[in-house]
């Protein structure tokens, strides 16, 4: 989001200096040297907060000071008239900006100063302290007709926002079991990798298939299926901790991350859930089995590699029985659980860095 925020702030940047040098070389032709300097003024301004962003990176600063630019630029431009007393249109032009650099909430606040300014620039006409190029009516009418495209862009906006969290859930969501997809899961994995080479952390991978799952569907339909891989989907959200990463890695296999957990942490995760499904009894097809691969990351996988890793210790208890947990080793062989766990707590912190 940031990233497309700099753009177009460079892009505003560069349109909105295009503009105001040219009107204000138009002022300086009909000889307003006052308006020449101001606008000129204001579009250096601009320049530098571009060249500034692009030094510091600092969104935030740059995204005040465009909005700060431009109510003092407006203000200027209703004190003047603007180019042939056409300046009051720009009025309309704030709210859009300040919504969509700001936000709904901040963006409230900066409309609510940049009415204010105006109606203190009234005043002061009123006083004759300053000279307003407009009249009262005028401004008033102005003013209304802002706090409708106000409303209107605070609507638009919020809908806007609305439907992007909504697609974006949906980019990142397996339709079936609302868990998260393989996309993002293999996203999310990339990402553990680089935490744990990075700060030196370990993490686990889960791999679980469901066991004889081409049977239910044979024996009670594709939709007790899916009830099956739903009711399984809640199991895996309920027994993993909120700062795992659950995921559907496609048909009836599931995918678990496990951040700062050893393959000792991992094991007992993957024995908890493995006897949660052993528990369930589902409606018309009752007690349900799974077999689990659990993989250590030794900072040296792929993302592929790693679920490759996990995979094989998944195959393994496929062939040895089924129900049943697996762990994947360094040096390649499958330990079964239980047998070996004592022996693989060493080896599973040798080696890394
Ligand atoms: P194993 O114990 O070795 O894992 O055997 P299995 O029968 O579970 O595995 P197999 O790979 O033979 O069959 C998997 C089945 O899962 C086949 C496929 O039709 C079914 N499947 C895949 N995706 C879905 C889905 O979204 N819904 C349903 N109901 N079934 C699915
Ligand atoms: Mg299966
Ligand atoms: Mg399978």
């Amino acid at each position: 989001m940031d990233i497309d925020k700099i753009r177009l702030i460079y892009l505003f940047t560069t349109v909105g200096s295009v503009v105001l040098i040219s009107i204000a070389f138009l002022h300086l032709l009909k000889g307003d040297i006052d308006m020449f300097a101001f606008e000129m003024l204001i579009a250096s301004g601009g320049i530098l907060n571009a060249v500034l962003l692009k030094i510091t990176k600092n969104v935030t600063v740059a995204e005040n000071f465009i909005l700060f630019g431009m109510l003092i630029l407006i203000c200027g431009i209703l004190v003047h008239g603007g180019y042939n007393r056409t300046g009051i249109y720009w009025i309309y032009t704030y709210p859009l900006l300040t919504f969509f650099l700001k936000g709904n909430k901040t963006g409230i606040i900066w409309n609510f100063v940049f009415f204010l300014a105006v109606l203190i620039l009234a005043f002061l006409d009123y006083k004759n302290i300053v000279p307003v190029a407009f009249s009262q009516d005028e401004i008033r009418q102005a003013l209304l007709a802002y706090t409708i495209v106000m409303v209107l862009a605070y609507i638009f906006e919020e809908a806007l926002l609305k439907s992007y969290k909504e697609v974006s859930r949906l980019a990142v969501t397996d339709q079936l079991t609302g868990l998260y997809n393989r996309h993002y899961i293999f996203e999310k994995l990339n990402d553990e990798i680089e935490r744990a080479k990075r700060f030196g952390k370990k993490f686990c991978l889960i791999l679980l298939d469901i066991d004889d799952f081409k049977n239910i569907n044979d024996r009670f339909g594709h939709d007790v299926g899916d009830y099956v891989l739903f009711e399984v989907a809640q199991v895996l959200r309920d027994t993993t901790r909120s700062v795992d990463t659950v995921g559907r890695l496609g048909g009836e296999e599931f995918i678990i991350i496990c951040p700062n957990t050893d393959i000792v942490g991992g094991l007992i995760i993957a024995e908890k859930i493995r006897s949660s499904i052993g528990e369930l009894n589902i409606p018309d097809v009752g007690r349900i089995t799974v077999s689990v691969g659990v993989a250590e990351f030794t900072g040296e996988e792929t993302a592929h590699e790693l679920i490759k890793s996990a995979d094989t210790a998944l195959y393994r208890a496929k062939r040895s029985g089924k129900n049943k947990v697996e762990i994947y080793s360094k040096n390649g062989n499958v330990i079964r659980f239980g047998i070996d766990l004592l022996k693989i707590k060493k080896p599973a912190s040798a080696g890394r860095h």
